[in-house]
């Protein structure tokens, strides 16, 4: 059995279809906000990995990383501001960045990739002393989502046994033997105050055997697609927090037809 990505993974969970057009190389010409939210994303994780590896240079490779990316997109004239403030963003969090974890832990990786476990990537895995537990690191620019008196609680939700960090504690355990007894998320809130908190997230043998099981058939049924033993099948919704899916004007108003959504949509030369 082939073992895929979390990315990948998550890619097939959403819609099937919509991994079989990333795979092909698919990309919008025109940036949305699911692609403002991926930049941001893109440049904190590459910035955070120089702050770890005790490097100088966070902002410029955070700048480098982000731009890689965003040259590929045409921002529209709505989106032009909030995509012209995140190098200010990126470069505020990271320098007034402040480590949320604990003094006595011990990095043992930092963004190595492991092929053996689907090429899967941690942000950090590091050892408490105890155990080999991952960290991954989440940045938001702000915390609308928040109940009263909970902060974070609507990212809480969505970080609590989610199949990524799963994925990685299958790779601490495949390191070590040994299941991690929880994994971290360092979550980083831009504004109004820059805020870094660690959240924990106590990981249950018996949950993650029934997710294993799951990942394992899903990762079959990928592998079978690949192979072109099956086709994949379309998502039952067509969009998510960020509004349409970014490829429905390809399936729905264009039908696959490539000549009529060649200003929507394009294969960077190579990847076809
Ligand atoms: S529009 Fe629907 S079917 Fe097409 S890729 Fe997006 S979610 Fe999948």
């Amino acid at each position: 059995m082939k073992i895929y990505s979390p990315h990948q993974t998550e890619l097939w969970l959403t819609c099937p279809i919509k991994r079989r057009l990333v795979k092909a190389g698919y990309r919008v010409t025109l940036a949305g906000k699911r692609d403002l939210a991926a930049l941001l994303g893109i440049g904190w994780a590459a910035g955070l990995a120089e702050y770890y590896s005790g490097k100088t240079e966070r902002y410029q490779k955070a700048i480098a990383a982000m731009e890689e990316r965003r040259k590929e997109l045409q921002v529209p004239d709505y989106l032009r501001a909030q995509a012209d403030a995140i190098p200010k963003r990126l470069e505020a969090g990271l320098t007034s960045y402040a480590d949320p974890l604990p003094e006595s832990w011990r990095i043992v990786e930092i963004e190595t990739p492991h092929p053996e476990e689907g090429n899967i990537r941690p942000d950090l895995l590091v050892h408490t002393g105890s155990e080999l537990v991952p960290v991954d690191h989440k940045i938001k620019i702000n915390d609308q989502s928040s109940r009263e008196g909970q902060i974070g609680y609507q990212d809480i939700l969505r970080y609590r046994d989610s199949w990524q960090m799963y994925h990685q504690a299958r790779l601490c355990k495949r390191l070590t033997t040994q299941l991690p007894t929880a994994y971290f998320i360092s979550r980083t809130v831009l504004e109004p105050r820059l805020t870094t908190t660690l959240l924990t997230f106590p990981m249950d043998e018996e949950n993650y055997q029934r997710w294993e099981l799951s990942a394992e058939r899903v990762w079959r049924q990928m592998e079978k697609e690949d192979e072109g033993v099956e086709e994949p099948w379309q998502a039952a919704t067509h969009h998510d927090q960020f509004g349409p899916c970014e490829f429905y004007d390809l399936c729905y108003t264009y039908k696959y037809h490539d000549h009529l959504a060649a200003e929507r949509y394009f294969i960077p030369e190579g990847d076809g």
